[in-house]
């Protein structure tokens, strides 16, 4: 049994958190391949290291002082050292790197040794092997990462390397500088370890216990997901709701590596576990696995008599696409067409889009049609089950929300529906009250 896991910025905050870490590590012989972000926030009003390199690299580019924040850093690595009575000597190496630093000095260098760090330090107190990240998590000239280059350079390390700890979130370019990826990197950095070791599982260490099946803020304490599978989870994330890193799921899911969100503050909670498929599950009047949902879209509807084909509406998607505006959804009528996209993206290019549909498409009317709030009911036990749509709708027409747009894709994962930003959060309460909780 082989474990890839990963921990995130909460749970490397500081000394308390890396001994709840090694606890979690030691408890389990599994538990031999670890990937750390950088120390995040260990209360509210705290400030990820990412956070600070980031702003110490504004300063240094407009060429203002950065020294309190980069001690306010060095004080964060120094404390853990102290705390958990390491060997080595993190300030020292911290200041040697400060007085490399210029004007010149790349962003991705600069925030990558957030974990660069952590890790080390984390290494120490593991009593694991570290491996820079810059040797095995490499980049084509592009700038992308280079997925097969990777899982060759990982390879090599696991041969070399039985207990590891990995930094998260950089690697490097084939130039040997220092490449970040994006926010929340460190997901993906343990799924490409999970898969280039063939790991059993790739367990992902946060602070909640697991995928919640809707928003805390909207449903007082939603139960977490036990099970979900990739293309659920995909279809939540898209809505919003979101734990992991979208990229991250690629590489595991392909080798069929089962992915475990679990909470290092509460190691006993299951968690949440992200599978492929799961099999023989019985009806329930539960069938739904999640509940998500954003507010703020518009729907811009053209009707033109006797449309007859498409034409109308190819233009109209050539013309959204050109201003970046994503579509999210698309209803056809006879004599008419609605798009639903974000109002924020629409926005900005409204009157052009409007003046551009009236001038192309020649149509007898265009409306718009903003405050419109997206709820999507996720579950792959509605698929293939008659009546579901039914009563989802029932349920909600009960309590009195209007439903003003619906879609519902072919493979029948989700059902999305469009309703007045007024009845957002009713209408996520009604769904996981009724058919998830
Ligand atoms: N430390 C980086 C961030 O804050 C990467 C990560 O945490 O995964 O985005």
């Amino acid at each position: 049994m082989l474990k890839a896991i990963k921990f995130g910025g909460s749970s490397v905050a500081g000394a308390e958190q890396f001994a709840r870490v090694k606890a979690i590590v030691e408890s389990d012989p599994a538990r031999r391949l670890v990937v750390v972000s950088a120390a995040g926030k260990r209360s509210g009003d705290d400030h990820k290291l990412t956070d600070l390199l980031y702003l110490c690299h504004a300063h240094l580019t407009y060429g203002v002082s950065c020294g309190d924040i980069l001690a306010q850093i060095r004080s964060r690595f120094t404390a853990i050292r102290e705390e958990l009575g390491l060997r080595w000597d993190v300030g020292t190496a911290f200041d040697e790197y400060c007085a490399t630093l210029s004007r010149d000095t790349s962003q991705d260098e600069l925030v990558s040794r957030g974990e660069y760090f952590t890790a080390r330090l984390m290494a120490e107190y593991l009593g694991y092997d570290f491996v820079d990240a810059a040797e095995c998590v490499l980049f084509g000239f592009d700038g992308e990462l280079d997925r097969e280059k990777t899982e060759e350079a990982l390879r090599e390390v696991l041969r070399r390397h039985d207990t590891l700890v990995l930094p998260g979130f950089y690697g490097s370019l084939p130039s040997g500088r220092i490449r970040v990826m994006s926010r929340g990197g460190s997901d993906i950095t343990g799924a490409l370890l999970a898969a280039a070791a063939d790991a059993d599982v790739y367990e992902n260490w946060t602070d909640v216990s697991g995928i919640l099946m809707a928003d805390p803020k909207i449903v007082p304490n939603p139960r977490p997901i036990a099970k979900i599978t990739y293309a659920e989870l995909r279809e939540l994330a898209f809505m919003g709701a979101s734990v992991l890193h979208e990229e991250s799921i690629l590489p595991v899911k392909e080798r069929g590596i089962p992915l475990n969100i679990r909470n290092t503050n509460r190691p006993g909670d299951e968690g949440t576990m992200i599978v492929e498929e799961v099999a023989g599950e019985a009806e329930s009047e539960r069938f739904l696995t999640g509940v998500a949902g954003r507010r703020n879209f518009t729907v811009l509807t053209v009707r033109k008599r006797d449309m007859r084909g498409s034409e109308e509406l190819r233009r109209t998607l050539e013309m959204l696409d050109e201003c970046h505006v994503q579509v999210e959804h698309i209803t056809l009528g006879l004599d008419s067409f609605a798009l639903v996209a974000s109002s924020a993206k629409l926005g900005e290019n409204l009157y052009h889009i409007v003046a551009r549909i009236h001038r192309d498409c020649r149509p007898d009317d265009v409306q718009v049609q903003d405050g419109i709030a997206l709820v999507a009911a996720v579950g792959r036990k509605m698929t293939f089950r008659p009546g579901i749509s039914g009563k989802l709708f029932r349920a909600l027409g009960e309590q009195g929300v209007n439903i003003r747009t619906i879609a519902q894709g072919a493979d029948e994962l989700s059902i999305i529906i469009g309703v007045d930003n007024r009845h957002f959060e009713t209408a996520i309460r009604i769904l996981y009250e009724g058919f998830a909780g």
